[in-house]
């Protein structure tokens, strides 16, 4: 890692809010003591104990974990500037890695030290992790499918791939030879935005989807599906996949049943958002997306009161959806769909962290890793004030803000 603020690992600071990730109450004025990089002791903060002179003060911040953003696509910007976009599609590595690079500084400086890939159709993003993502130096948790699998002829090229022959899924699944973190299948279109509640169909049966997730197993990876619709969600939900992606019109009954065998829901939500702020600006009409994004604000909160757990994902690289600060209106809506902001947080911190398996849990509590980003503020200023973090602290040491973590050329 570069420029240290502080070459030490060890110290105690005093911090106005503590959010432990865990969707605890939130705790005032504590004092947290920091020990070669873990959090020694978390305690009420006593100023009466405390030597000033060796404590870190930051009574007028909120200290939260570092963020896990479970859903991106690094090869592409969220600009909704169509040429680039086209460009970015089809660019060659050289120019992408550069992209990417950027991407992934934009996300420090918005406090997510992980992310979890999605797919493009050239898999940068893998090689990416491969030849440029210097692990010594950066924080960031990189974690890629590398090409989605879509079947032939139906949506999903601009992330993925199709298997030889339709029916053939598991097998060219056991077949890829590249290290991915995991699967990432897509099991129907795009959500609608002409017409409000329009289901595809599945692109996969029962029958294959289950050989793919079961071949997918035999190599220790967890399968992510893109599905809208009760029959796409419903098919990827039995066959035993590790998360639900976007989700919309999934209904009920699939909620219940994630929650009862521990499926992620990823709701994607800001999407929408951006494509109401987009139609509004080139005059079209936004009423779908708007109509679509209160849909899914529901389902959200009827996942909270079944005990889905929700994960943050962002799907940044979608029109209007940013890498890095793309999270905070993700956060905004699962705010305004019922979520008090510490269970919200939790969905991009523990929860992130459980999804993508990390080494360390994304929380702060005795014992465990000092990872944590610093906001200027209370709690009530979540999420807004994450679109300027003040510092990051990884295990003890303490940054300014995401520049100078990561060497990505
Ligand atoms: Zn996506």
């Amino acid at each position: 890692m570069n420029h240290p603020q502080k070459p030490t690992d060890s110290g105690t600071l005093r911090a106005g809010w503590l959010i432990d990730g865990r969707g605890g109450k939130i705790q005032k004025n504590v004092s947290l003591r920091i020990q070669d990089g873990l959090i020694a002791a978390v305690a009420a903060s006593d100023p009466a104990l405390e030597e000033p002179a060796e404590v870190l003060n930051l009574t007028g911040y909120t200290i939260l974990p570092c963020l896990v953003d479970s859903h991106v696509h690094l090869f592409m910007s969220g600009t909704s500037d169509l040429k680039i976009r086209a460009r970015q599609l089809d660019a060659p590595f050289s120019e992408i890695k550069k992209v990417i690079t950027r991407h992934i500084e934009a996300y420090l400086l918005s406090g997510v030290t992980a992310v979890r890939d999605g797919g493009d159709h050239h898999a940068h993003a893998l090689r990416y992790r491969d030849e440029c993502l210097d692990t010594d130096k950066t924080p960031f948790q990189l974690q890629v499918a590398g090409r989605a699998w879509h079947r032939p002829g139906r949506y999903g090229r601009l992330i993925g791939r199709e298997p030889a022959a339709a029916g053939q899924l598991a097998e060219a699944i056991a077949a890829e030879s590249a290290a991915i973190d995991h699967v990432k299948i897509v099991n129907s279109g795009l959500n609608s935005l002409m017409k409000f509640g329009h289901q595809t169909s599945p692109q996969f049966t029962l029958a294959e989807m289950r050989a793919a997730v079961k071949a997918a197993r035999v190599k220790g990876l967890s399968v992510m599906v893109h599905a809208n619709g009760k029959i796409p969600v419903e098919i990827a939900v039995s066959a035993g996949c590790r998360s639900i992606e976007h989700g919309f019109f999934m209904g009920k009954e699939n909620l219940k049943k994630m929650a009862e065998k521990d499926i992620f829901w990823i709701p994607t939500a800001a999407t929408m958002q951006a494509y109401c702020d987009h139609w509004e600006r080139i005059g079209e009409n936004p009423d779908v997306a708007r109509r679509n994004l209160e849909h899914q604000m529901g389902q959200i909160a009827a996942a909270r009161k079944l005990g889905v757990p929700i994960a943050v994902g962002t799907d940044a690289g979608s029109i209007g959806v940013q890498h890095g600060r793309g999270i905070i209106p993700e956060l905004v809506i699962l705010k305004q769909a019922g979520l008090p902001i510490q269970e919200a947080i939790r969905c991009a911190t523990a929860n992130g962290a459980r999804l993508l398996n990390l080494p360390a849990p994304h929380v702060l509590s005795r014992g465990l890793p000092a990872s944590f980003i610093v906001v200027k503020g209370s709690p009530d200023r979540l999420p807004d004030s994450l679109l300027s973090i003040q510092k990051i602290c990884i295990q003890g040491i303490f940054y300014d803000s995401g520049k100078g973590m990561i060497s990505g050329e």
